[in-house]
């Protein structure tokens, strides 16, 4: 990203300094098991699953 600092305007430098563009965190997937969006090789927070076997037990 060598670029001349004047070759860069004031909204593409301000756009790139933003918090707009990070909120997502990297590396979300979808549970197979619940649809839930959790972290990737991470067992699922929501139903405790990780690649499609039941690692944590739920009270449901
Ligand atoms: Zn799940």
């Amino acid at each position: 990203m060598a670029v001349p600092k004047k070759k860069v305007s004031k909204a593409r430098r301000d756009k790139r300094r933003s918090n707009v563009w990070k909120l997502e965190l990297p590396g979300m997937t979808k549970c197979p098991k619940c649809g839930e969006y959790n972290l990737a090789h991470r067992v699922c927070k929501a139903c405790g699953s990780y690649n499609g076997k039941e690692v944590i037990k739920q009270d449901a």
